[in-house]
């Protein structure tokens, strides 16, 4: 039975071939793959080999020719859109995941880390009444939670929405600034993408209650079925949190699903100076929260939150195949001892969202939260929050920045100003196109209330405190040779 370590995907072989070149990765002392070498693209671009090269030959051209052009995201400087490098605990546990339990089914010490790790997220984020499930990433959970939310909406009129199909043209109440995944959501629901009612928000991104309440009214008129109230802790764009609790008052009123949106800022609860502002939070029925995000996790690791993980197997539950009856049991017969994890599948997870094969994810968050704890995580995230706070500062005190939003989590958009430019959004959108060219610091952009700006988000582990004060120095120095050379 014994093999060659190289053929059973041994991680220390792995490691000895390509551990110096990830290693030299992350020192970043190299500059942009797309600006630095042209020729990794004609390296890599060759036909499908008829014979294989070896793993030697394989590992030697992962250190070559790909690792060294990977992705800007990793890199400490990176503060665009939502998303940062996973850390090394999480880097880890993915791989022993991979190796040590290729699926999360089965009751092994992985499953049993699945469900533990939701539980103590649940605790962590002061919601521990609620049951999780892990899947991709945000777009996959928000899709899980609303998908709860139909089965919930359909069955208090007596339909089954997943065996039967919808009767009904359903309402969906999300602020203008709700992340286009809940559109998409609607969408592969099979409500439509034009069931979401954008609700407008005040200028400082959140919902509009009278808004929110005249929409609801409009629909039940017309005899349209409302199903889930979307509210978002955090938005994508500036970190905006919502009205929980009042929007939590009025989905009980009206007996509506409520969905908390925290694929991003839900880890913010844990800065004490803001936790007030999740008030309402514990009122939801359907939560999410992406820990490839603000807890550094590697890419693929989102969380759906419920109160009722049943109606979650109503909505997703797989019909019974021959291939999986008999062949495991889903759940052990209390009289049999389990003598072999294949006699129990464990928490049928498979039937509380979309995925039937699936990673093992929760033995990433267990590592994380292992190696710092919830003390570590707080103190991350409230130095995220300060970072945002002090670029919003200093923009205020400068004649030449002008901060467009007061952060609430760990974004702050500002722009450069000078009364000499006519066309500040061009100017900035410039400015940003130099900056990011540098490969020190690479913020995005966005517009705020119709003005752009430059984005910094800081959710990465490798975010330091001075990165707030270098940004703002490169934009000043950068928007001064610009206006140089007007
Ligand atoms: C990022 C984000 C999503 C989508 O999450 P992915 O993990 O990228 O699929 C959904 N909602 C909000 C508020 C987000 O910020």
């Amino acid at each position: 039975m014994k093999k060659e370590l190289a053929e059973t995907g041994q991680l220390k072989y792995l490691l000895e071939k390509i551990g110096g070149s990830l290693d030299q990765f992350l020192r970043f002392e190299h500059s942009d793959a797309q600006s630095s070498d042209k020729n990794w693209k004609e390296s890599l671009n060759k036909p499908v080999p008829q014979k294989g090269i070896g793993i030697d030959a394989v590992s030697k051209s992962l250190s070559e020719w790909v690792i060294p052009y990977g992705s800007p995201v990793p890199n400490p400087g990176f503060t665009s859109f939502i998303t940062t490098g996973a850390t090394t605990a999480s880097a880890l546990a993915s791989a022993a995941a991979n190796i040590a339990s290729p699926q999360r089914y089965m009751m092994t010490a992985f499953n049993f880390i699945e469900e533990l790790s939701l539980d103590w997220l649940a605790e962590m984020f002061s919601i521990p009444d609620f049951k999780g499930v892990y899947s991709s990433g945000g777009s996959v959970a928000n899709l899980v939670a609303l998908g709860g939310a139909r089965q919930y909406a359909f069955e208090k009129i007596g339909i089954d929405p997943a065996a039967e199909g919808l009767t009904r043209a359903v309402g969906v109440y999300a602020s203008v600034q709700c992340h286009h995944t809940i559109q998409r959501s609607c969408g592969v629901l099979g409500v439509g993408r034009r069931a979401v009612r954008p609700i407008n928000c005040d200028a400082d991104g959140r919902m509009l209650m009278s808004e929110l309440k005249a929409a609801i009214a409009s629909d039940k008129e017309k005899g349209i079925l409302p199903m889930a109230i979307v509210a978002n802790a955090g938005t994508t764009d500036i970190g905006a949190i919502d009205p929980l609790h009042e929007m939590a008052e009025i989905a009980k009123e009206n007996e509506i699903w409520f969905h908390v949106d925290g694929a991003y800022g839900l880890p913010g609860i844990l800065d004490e100076r803001i936790k007030d502002r999740y008030k309402g939070l514990e009122l939801a029925d359907s939560i999410i929260v992406d820990p490839h995000k603000w807890l550094g996790a590697s890419v693929g690791i989102a969380t759906t939150f419920v109160k009722d993980r049943e109606i979650l197997f109503r909505a997703f539950t797989q019909e019974p195949a021959n291939y999986l009856e008999g062949t495991v049991q889903q759940q052990a017969e209390p009289e049999t001892k389990i003598q072999h994890s294949a006699d129990d599948f464990g928490i049928p997870y498979f039937d509380y969202g979309v995925e039937l094969s699936a990673p093992c994810r929760g033995v990433v968050v267990w590592a994380m939260l292992q190696e710092i704890g919830v003390e570590g995580m707080r103190a991350r995230i409230k130095k995220h929050n300060d970072m945002a706070a002090h670029i919003y500062k200093l923009a205020g005190e400068h004649p030449q920045l002008e901060a467009l939003n007061k952060p609430e989590l760990s974004i702050c958009c500002f722009r450069f100003v000078d009364k000499k430019i006519e066309d500040l959004d061009g100017f900035n959108q410039r400015l940003h196109r130099r900056l990011v060219r540098a490969n020190e610091y690479m913020p995005s952009t966005t517009k705020v209330n119709g003005q752009l700006g430059i984005r910094p988000c800081y959710v990465g582990a490798r975010h330091e405190f001075e990165q707030a004060d270098g940004l703002l120095q490169a934009v000043l120095k950068i928007g001064n040779e610009m206006l140089a050379e007007i």
